[in-house]
Parts: C-alpha cells; sequence; structure tokens
C-alpha cells in the first residue's frame, strides 16, 4: 500500500488519526454517554462487541443485540464505528451490520490458523482491518498476520502497537517494547501504524506520556479508551479515561516537528533505556529463581548430610557458564567475576540454613 493511500483513508492533516471509545459497549445509555462527548474528537468510535476474556467468568460483551445499539445511535449522531473481531462469525455479523473499521485483537494474532481464516471471511472487503500486536513479543507472528492478511487482498490495513504481556512484575500492565513495533515499522514501512496506550499502561496515569511517545516517535495514531464513568466499567475500568480527561490528553499532545532532531534523539534514547529496564528486570528475576533453588538445594543437603561446598560442581559450573558468556559476547573477566559473586552469595545461603538446622536441633535437644 502507497503512503498517500494511508494518509487518505487515515484522514489528512497534522491531527493523529484517532479512535476511542469504551472498552466494551454494556448498554444502550453507557454507549451514548460515553460517545457523544467524543464524536467532535475522534475519527472512529471504538467499543468491544464481543470481549476475549483471559479467564471465564467475566463480561464477554453483548454481541450482535449490541452493534444494533450502536446502529441506533449512529442514525441520530453520525459516527464511523471500529470493533474487534476473533471468529469468522462475529466477521460476517460485523459487515452484516456496516461496522466501519475492524481490529483483529492481541489474543488472536497469536493463532496462525485463525488469521487465516479471518482474513478469507474478510476477503473482498474494503473496510480498514488493523492488527494488534500479538501478546507476547514474537515479532514474526506480528508480521505473519499482517502478510496472510494482504496476501488474501485486503487493502486497507493497518498495525496497533499495545504492548507485551510480562511474566514478571512491571510498572505498565503490558511493557510496550519500542523496539519491535519499530522493527515492524521498517518492515512495512508504509504500513499505518497506531499506538494503544491503554492497553499498554493499564492504569490511566500514565496514558498521556505514552502517547506522547508514541507521536514522538511517529506514529500515526493512537487508540484510546474513554468510558462516561471509568470505575463502573464493565471491562478494564483501571485504564478508561473520562471523555473530560481525553479531551484534555488530546490539547496537551504535542507535535514536536519544530525539534525533530531533538525528539529523535529523545525517543531513541527512552526506547534504548526502556530495553534496558526491561533486561534488568529479566536478570534480577532469574537471579532470585536461581536462589530460591539454591536454598531449596541446601535443604536437602542438610536433610543427607551432603557437605555444601562440592568443588566439582563448582568448577563444572564455573567454566559452562564462562562459555556461554564467551558465545554470548560477555567479557571472560566480568564473567569470572560475576560468577564469583553468586557462588559466594549462594554457599552463603546454604551456610545459614545449615546453621538454623543445627540451632533448631540444639533447642530441640535441651
Ligand atoms: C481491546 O482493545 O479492548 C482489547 C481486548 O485489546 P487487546 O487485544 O489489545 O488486549
Ligand atoms: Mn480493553
Amino acid at each position: 500500500m502507497l503512503a498517500h493511500e494511508v494518509k487518505k483513508w487515515m484522514g489528512s492533516g497534522n491531527a493523529p488519526f484517532m479512535i476511542s471509545g469504551p472498552c466494551s459497549v454494556e448498554s444502550p445509555e453507557q454507549f451514548k454517554s460515553s460517545v457523544l462527548p467524543l464524536i467532535a474528537h475522534t475519527d472512529y468510535v471504538r467499543g468491544g462487541i464481543w470481549k476475549p476474556r483471559t479467564r471465564p467468568g467475566y463480561f464477554e460483551g453483548h454481541g450482535e443485540k449490541a452493534l444494533q445499539w450502536v446502529n441506533a445511535l449512529k442514525e441520530e449522531y453520525p459516527f464511523r464505528f471500529a470493533t474487534e473481531i476473533a471468529t469468522t462469525e462475529h466477521v460476517e455479523l460485523a459487515l452484516k451490520h456496516q461496522v466501519d473499521m475492524v481490529w483483529i485483537g492481541a489474543r488472536t494474532t497469536v493463532n496462525p490458523f485463525q488469521i487465516s481464516e479471518l482474513a478469507e471471511a474478510l476477503q473482498g472487503t474494503t473496510i480498514p482491518v488493523l492488527i494488534k500486536n500479538p501478546i507476547h513479543p514474537d515479532l514474526a507472528l506480528w508480521t505473519g498476520a499482517i502478510e496472510r492478511c494482504m496476501k488474501a487482498g485486503i487493502h486497507r490495513l493497518a498495525a496497533v502497537h499495545r504492548g507485551f504481556h510480562s511474566y514478571s512484575k512491571t510498572t505498565y500492565r503490558n511493557p510496550p517494547l519500542w523496539q519491535i513495533p519499530l522493527d515492524l515499522k521498517r518492515e512495512f514501512p508504509n504500513l499505518p501504524l497506531i499506538c494503544d496506550p491503554s492497553h499498554i499502561a493499564g492504569e490511566r496515569q500514565w496514558i498521556g506520556s505514552i502517547s506522547q511517545q508514541a507521536l514522538d516517535l511517529n506514529y500515526d495514531g493512537l487508540m484510546i479508551e474513554v468510558h462516561h464513568h471509568p470505575d463502573q466499567a464493565l471491562s478494564d475500568p483501571k485504564q478508561q479515561l473520562s471523555p473530560e480527561a481525553y479531551v484534555n490528553l488530546l490539547n496537551g499532545l504535542q507535535k514536536r516537528t519544530d525539534h525533530f532532531e531533538e525528539t529523535l534523539v529523545q525517543s531513541q534514547l527512552e526506547v534504548l533505556r526502556e530495553s534496558i529496564d526491561q533486561s534488568d528486570q529479566q536478570w534480577l528475576d532469574a537471579l532470585a529463581t536461581r536462589m530460591r533453588s539454591v536454598k531449596h538445594i541446601g535443604k536437602v543437603k542438610e536433610a543427607y548430610n551432603v557437605a555444601i561446598f562440592q568443588p566439582e560442581r563448582w568448577s563444572t559450573i564455573f567454566e559452562t557458564r564462562k562459555e556461554w558468556a564467551a558465545e554470548l559476547g560477555l567479557n571472560e573477566a566480568f564473567t569470572s567475576h560475576l560468577l564469583r559473586h553468586i557462588h559466594e552469595e549462594s554457599i552463603k545461603l546454604q551456610t545459614e540454613i545449615f546453621q538454623e538446622a543445627k540451632e533448631s536441633t540444639n533447642m530441640h535437644n535441651e
């Protein structure tokens, strides 16, 4: 797809292309109250009709009935409506009810068979199709989903960056890992890239800064969740903005074209720093897991009267890890240093376990 076509379907001008509205269409009243204050400030209104919940027992959307509520409101106050589709039945119903744009959610992008079925069901449609990144940081799955849709002849395509799940505790619900969408952009320079700061943040306090960062990185648009009573929302209550907060956010966004060079450097630094934060979190996590295993082994050694220090095991650890580290391009002296520190701490932890066991036996014998 050519860049000028993209600009045409995404609207033009300097304002970012906006998709905003509630996470889910909950009732005719909720939808109307959430959407009316937005219509003048958005290109498409979003609203979940079918909600893929990670665990059962939560609100899963009202389905076709909600599409009728949307259309009733559209007749009174014209706007363009976008929703998520995850099955071929959703596609059929969305097209039957003249939905203006659809997106494929993060939990669907992970499944190539499902993507192929959806792409086939969408064949011949002229509405835009957006593809969210998969839940986990796998660029190839995201690229693959885009290619499958392109092959099916879907022309009005865009990618949505909604962050990536992390098993360790993080500030954001889904850390952005900006490098991945930027790599996608390198592969598809003309594919519009939209940021979904709501699902990245998970909490409304971060949405403004993430939106600004996306614009600084030259994203084409934003998808933001807005609800007239965010705290009462049936899905994603913590990350939805009130309509007033949404309009304030839009007014506060800066187009930094005047300081392009400076902004670019700043954005690149932020991307790299985020990658460092992520790495540090991962190795600290791994270290904590290692130390838990060390303590566990300490207990086994104590119970079976095995000596704490096993020279053979230590020399195997030392040699193999040095090799692994060298293969990864790490400096040998640095790795040796680090390994000695870790080993020292492990011995200390196991010694403590032996001492505690001894003290408790003494207490019993007294
Ligand atoms: C959503 O947009 O409400 C949604 C469920 O998004 P994601 O697929 O990014 O989790
Ligand atoms: Mn949501």
